[in-house]
């Protein structure tokens, strides 16, 4: 054994864990995390585990493509490569167009190996800046009372205070809305996403009506509206955070540059490791502010973008999106995160900290009966 590492297999389980409630979104609404398990094996015996997480309605991928595409495409691309040779694992993987969530699951399963083999944390190795990150939750949807019976038990049970605010549908309620959370939360960091519900017109009529109650908002109309964006990033008092209209790095310069966004959301079950970190330098030089966010991760997923968001100033000092897998009825990691006093300490353990439990796993894995 020479040290490499050399990827030998790569095992792709899918797993479906129920939600304690239904989570809805502005583009449908989903009743489990219905997600793969990836693990990258190598000739040493190393492994490196990540999830891939299937958004159909956002990325075009579904659990089915994914495994296909992580089978027949990237694990024969990245056959004999040792782990070490990220820069040349991400060139290969950038010859597959699209298929951002099995490319990113496979690059971050590989770093988790590299933490492995080392013995030392991807926190760690990625920078290690800061040990906890502040959490921010995502609220559900319905009316001002039952967003601040939530607000206060987010608070009170888990000391959470960094909230998003889902709006989009009815500017005139949405005003009312944000005005009364903030009312009720006069110290919180609060920010709203759109997910591009607003025309830019109502958008600006939003952000001159809820002046000096947000943090920053996201997505607040359609990136195809090119001119109409950059008029209300230019109406705004705060940052106008890009999430789905800034998916690629490409993206990220062409909307940051073009004075469409202002501040940017990472999700590294989109962009992995490497063009995660490529699109918070960009950021960073340009003094952009980035956070990392959430794509419904499990545990798994979160203990990945914990780590990455606390190993360098740029995001440790943003609270990031890590609350999400409170709504999974169980985890598949021996050692699920935890939130206390609204943040969440990162893994010390070798790679990413995702030590899977087989049991719970031989539970939720939906490839046999
Ligand atoms: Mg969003």
């Amino acid at each position: 054994m020479n040290g490499q590492h050399r990827i030998e297999r790569i095992e792709v389980l899918p797993f479906a864990i129920p939600l304690t409630g239904t989570v809805k979104f502005a583009t449908g609404t989903l009743s489990a995390a219905e997600h793969l398990l990836v693990t990258v094996h190598t000739d040493s015996g190393v492994t490196g585990t990540a999830e891939a997480i299937p958004r159909p309605m956002i990325y075009g991928e579904t659990g089915v493509s994914l495994a296909y595409a992580i089978e027949t495409l990237i694990a024969p691309a990245l056959m004999g490569m040792s782990i070490f040779e990220t820069a040349q694992i991400e060139h290969r993987l950038r010859h597959l167009a699209g298929n951002v969530a099995a490319k990113s699951s496979v690059e971050i399963a590989i770093f988790d190996a590299i933490g492995n083999a080392l013995g030392v944390s991807c926190h760690s190795l990625l920078g290690g800046f800061a040990h906890d990150v502040r959490c921010t939750a995502i609220l559900g949807s319905g009316d001002a009372a039952t967003l601040i019976a939530e607000v206060d038990e987010l608070h009170d049970t888990l000391g959470i205070t960094s909230l998003k605010v889902k709006v989009g549908l009815d500017v005139t309620k949405d005003i009312e809305l944000v005005t009364r959370v903030r009312e009720h939360s006069p110290q919180a960091v609060i920010y709203v996403d759109a997910n591009h519900g607003f025309t830019a017109a109502e958008a600006i009529r939003f952000v001159r009506a809820t002046e000096g109650m947000l943090d920053w908002i996201e997505e607040p109309c359609a990136a195809e509206e090119v001119l109409g964006r950059a008029a209300v990033v230019s109406a705004s008092t705060v940052p106008v955070l890009g999430d789905e209209s800034c998916i690629t790095t490409r993206e990220v310069v062409n909307e940051v540059l073009g004075a469409r966004s202002s501040m940017i959301g990472l999700k590294l079950q989109r962009t992995g490791i490497t063009q995660s970190q490529r699109i918070r330098e960009f950021c960073t030089a340009l003094g952009v502010p980035v956070l990392v966010a959430s794509q419904g991760d499990s545990g798994i997923g979160t203990n990945v973008s914990a780590s990455f968001a606390a190993a360098q100033a740029s995001t440790a000092t943003l609270p990031a999106e890590l609350a999400y897998f409170l709504h999974l009825e169980n985890d598949l990691m021996t050692v699920p995160p935890v939130i206390r006093d609204g943040r969440l300490a990162v893994s010390s353990q070798p790679g990413f900290g995702i030590a899977i439990d087989k049991d719970t796993l031989n539970h939720y894995r939906t490839d046999k009966d």
